[in-house]
C-alpha cells in the first residue's frame, strides 16, 4: 500500500512480520519465566534448573527485564501499524456507492460467448435500470478478448455496435475504465498476460484512442491480482485501482486502491451455466455495513427477470437513502479534494505548509 521497500516488501508487510516474531518471543519469555519461578522439574530443563536454584533471583530479574523490553517493542510496532493504517486509509465521511459493471469487449466476433449471456439483450436492461434512477456506473472495458476456441485475441475496435453503445453511455456520464488487456487468465495460452507493461500501457492507449477520452480507473480481470500488475498499472498513470486484495480503500501516494466490490450473483456449480443470486435484502445488508459500498455486477449474469427486478428494488431503496452514487473517477476526485481542503485547513490553523 505504502511505498515499496527493496524486494517488493511493503512497509506494512515488514511490520506484520516483525510483530509476529516479537509476539513469539514474548510467549517464549513468559514460558521461561514460569519455569524458572515455579522451579518445574522437567527433564529438558534440569540443567537450567540446577543453575537457577543457585541464582534464581538474578535469572528471574533478567528474564523479567527482557520481557518488559519485548512488550514495549511489541506495543511500538502495533502502534506503527495503526498509524500507518490511519495515515494511508481513505476516510469516507458520508455514504457513497460505486456501481461497477464488468466485461465489456468485442461480443460480435466471439459467438461462443453468447451462451454466457454476452448479448445486448442482457447488457442494455442493466444500464437502463441504473439510468432510470439517475445513477451512473463505471464500466470495465477490455481492448481485446481472448477467444478460447480459436486461441485468438479479438479486438474491440472491430465491434462498432459495442463501441457506439459504450460511447453513448460515456456521453451520459458513465465512466469507462480498463478491465485488463484480453481478460485471459489461462496460464498456458496467456501466462502473465495482464501483468506485462506492454499490455497494460498499450491497452490503455488503444482504449483512449477508440473513445478519445482519458482512462483513469483499472480493475483486474477475474479479480486476480499480482504486485507486478499493480506496479505497471500505477506506472501507466491510472488514478484509482479497484477490486484488489485490500480490505478497505487506501492511498498509495496519489493513487487510490479499493477493495473488491460486492457481487450478489455467483456461478453455481461447474458443470452448467447456472448463475444464482442473493435476494436484494442481502444486498441492502451489505450496503448498510460501511460508508463506502461498491456494487460489482456482470451484465451477462442477468439471465432472469428476477435478478433485474432485485437490482431495481435495491436501487429504489438506495434512491430513498441519503447516499451519493459516484463513478470511480468521481470518488477519486471527491476524496482528493477533501484531502486538499484538509491540508489547506491545517496550514491556516497551525501554520503547517502543504
Ligand atoms: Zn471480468
Amino acid at each position: 500500500m505504502v511505498g515499496l521497500l527493496p524486494g517488493s516488501l511493503t512497509l506494512s508487510d515488514l511490520y506484520y512480520i516483525l510483530v509476529g516474531y516479537v509476539f513469539a518471543l514474548i510467549i517464549i519469555s513468559i514460558i521461561l519465566l514460569y519455569i524458572v519461578k515455579k522451579k518445574l522439574d522437567i527433564k529438558f530443563w534440569k540443567k537450567i534448573l540446577n543453575f537457577s536454584k543457585k541464582k534464581n533471583k538474578e535469572i528471574f530479574k533478567i528474564i523479567l527485564v527482557i520481557l518488559l523490553i519485548l512488550i514495549i517493542l511489541y506495543s511500538g510496532i502495533r502502534f506503527a501499524i495503526y498509524s500507518l493504517d490511519q495515515s494511508t486509509s481513505v476516510k469516507v465521511d458520508k455514504k457513497i456507492m460505486i456501481i461497477e459493471l464488468d466485461d465489456y469487449w468485442n461480443i460480435e466476433d466471439v459467438e461462443n460467448y453468447e451462451r454466457y449471456g454476452y448479448t445486448f439483450d442482457q447488457f442494455i436492461p442493466v444500464t437502463d435500470t441504473i439510468s432510470k434512477y439517475g445513477f451512473r456506473a463505471t464500466l470495465g472495458v477490455t481492448p481485446y478478448i481472448f477467444d478460447e476456441s480459436t486461441k485468438e485475441n479479438i479486438p474491440l475496435i472491430e465491434d462498432q455496435q459495442m463501441i457506439d453503445y459504450l460511447k453513448k453511455l460515456s456521453d451520459e456520464g458513465y465512466e469507462l475504465g480498463m478491465h485488463g488487456y484480453n481478460h485471459c487468465r489461462n496460464q498456458y495460452h496467456c501466462p502473465k498476460y495482464e501483468e506485462v507493461w506492454f499490455n497494460v500501457y498499450n491497452g490503455k492507449r488503444e482504449l483512449e484512442n477508440i473513445f478519445n477520452i482519458q482512462f483513469n480507473s483499472y480493475f483486474p480481470p477475474g479479480n486476480y491480482w499480482t504486485t507486478e500488475q499493480y506496479e505497471n498499472v500505477k506506472r501507466a498513470g491510472f488514478k484509482i485501482i479497484g477490486n484488489t486484495h485490500v480490505p478497505k480503500a487506501y492511498f498509495d501516494s496519489d493513487v487510490i486502491i479499493t477493495q473488491k466490490g460486492y457481487d450478489p450473483i455467483y456461478h453455481y456449480g461447474w458443470h452448467a451455466i447456472d448463475f444464482r443470486h442473493t435476494p436484494y435484502e442481502e444486498w441492502i445488508d451489505e450496503y448498510e455495513k460501511d460508508n463506502l459500498f461498491i456494487l460489482q455486477l456482470h451484465p451477462n449474469t442477468f439471465d432472469t427477470l428476477e435478478k433485474l427486478d432485485d437490482l431495481d428494488k435495491f436501487l429504489a431503496y438506495v434512491k430513498n437513502d441519503d447516499v451519493q452514487v459516484m463513478t470511480y473517477k468521481e470518488f477519486y476526485d471527491y476524496i482528493s479534494q477533501k484531502k486538499k481542503d484538509k491540508g489547506v485547513q491545517l496550514s491556516a490553523k497551525g501554520n503547517i505548509k502543504q
